[in-house]
């Protein structure tokens, strides 16, 4: 029987803190191994236009952008696989990692990278005008740009559905804010700066019923659930803020997590509460959310890894001359 491999650094999720963490242990000649999940590249394959990651002047296309990151880290020894991650042993060591149900991989240290999906109405209409680049986002701060001077709807009334109508409301001329209760979820300090902010609307009791337009975004249907009357808010742009879900179905039990889901680290580290396993990138950060906090956290996770790693050897030299 041949000899279980056994990674010295395995990165499971291929988006920006993924790569960003293979690029600096590959440099630290950690000869990385990611499992990319299914969607390699991550959230912003669903992009179009990233304008707000440095280093692109002329702004840079999501899935362009993340074949870039890939190449970086392929260029310095990254062992790029496709597969998806279905089971990780934490009281094991090495940690037994299996991928696709079938495929055992050992590692001394694991960086998760798994990310966070956007929740979506499920609409037809939403979904084939996101897929299409044709206005229905779910990242304000990404594609809010696009819509200056221009009227957008935002679905939600949590903490991030404020946020962004606030920052929708200082690009665009109006912001039609759907809200599908009578009240808001969001803390009572953003509500007050929503409702005093004169070009947001809040529709209450609305729940949208089709994206209109073929090509584009060209308005919201929608339905008012107390007197079920019908209408069409002429928007461009259709923003989605109804929550992010954490990919981390398969650490319950496992490691830390709160409420929502979202890994728990240590501080101002990725440092998880399982010693050897680090966590970056939006599947342990609720709050920020974009692509260059998320390759930042990549670069703390390979770093952190690369420390703990060597610890690691330095104990087992101590105990090998004491024996
Ligand atoms: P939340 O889960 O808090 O809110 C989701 C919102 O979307 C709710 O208002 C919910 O409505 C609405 N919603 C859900 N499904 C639908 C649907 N199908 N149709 C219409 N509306 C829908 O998610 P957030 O992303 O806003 O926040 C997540 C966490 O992150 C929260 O704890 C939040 O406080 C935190 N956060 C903190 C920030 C900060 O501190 N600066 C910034 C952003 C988020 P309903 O209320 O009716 O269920």
């Amino acid at each position: 029987m041949s000899k279980p491999e056994i990674i010295d650094c395995l990165i499971i999720g291929s988006g920006p803190a993924g790569y960003t963490a293979a690029i600096y242990a590959a440099r630290a000649g950690l000869r990385p191994v990611m499992i990319t999940g299914m969607k390699q590249g991550g959230q912003l394959m669903d992009t179009t236009d990233v304008e707000n990651y440095p280093g692109y002047p002329d702004g840079v296309m999501g899935p362009q952008m993340m074949g870039d990151f890939e190449k970086q880290a392929v260029r310095f020894g990254t062992d790029v696989r496709f597969g998806y991650v279905t089971n990780i042993e934490v009281d094991e060591r090495p940690f037994k990692v299996t991928v696709d149900e079938k495929t055992d991989v050992y590692a001394k240290a694991v960086i998760i990278a798994t990310g966070a999906s956007a929740k979506w109405l499920g609409l037809d209409s939403e979904i084939r005008l996101r897929d299409a680049g044709g206005g229905v986002s779910a990242c304000a701060v990404c594609d809010g740009f696009f819509y200056k001077k221009q009227d957008v709807a935002i679905v939600g009334a949590g903490d991030t559905a404020a946020e962004e109508a606030l920052y929708l409301a200082k690009l665009c001329t109006n912001v039609h804010m759907l809200v599908r209760r009578d009240e808001m979820r969001a803390s009572k300090i953003m509500q007050t700066r929503v409702k005093q902010t004169e070009n947001i609307t809040i529709h209450w009791n609305t729940e949208t019923v089709n994206v209109e337009g073929d090509e584009f975004v060209t308005g919201a249907k929608v339905i008012n659930n107390k007197t079920n009357e019908e209408s069409v808010i002429p928007v461009t742009g259709f923003f989605v803020a109804i929550g992010h879900k954490p990919n981390t179905d398969i650490f319950v039990d496992k490691l830390d997590m709160d409420s929502e889901g979202y890994l728990i680290t240590k501080g101002d580290s990725t440092v998880t509460n399982v010693e050897g396993v680090f966590a970056c990138g939006d599947v342990q950060d609720k709050i920020y959310r974009q692509a260059v906090t998320a390759a930042g956290t990549g670069c703390m996770a390979a770093l952190e890894l690369e420390r703990f790693l060597a610890e690691k050897e330095f104990e087992a030299s101590q105990e090998a001359v004491q024996a």
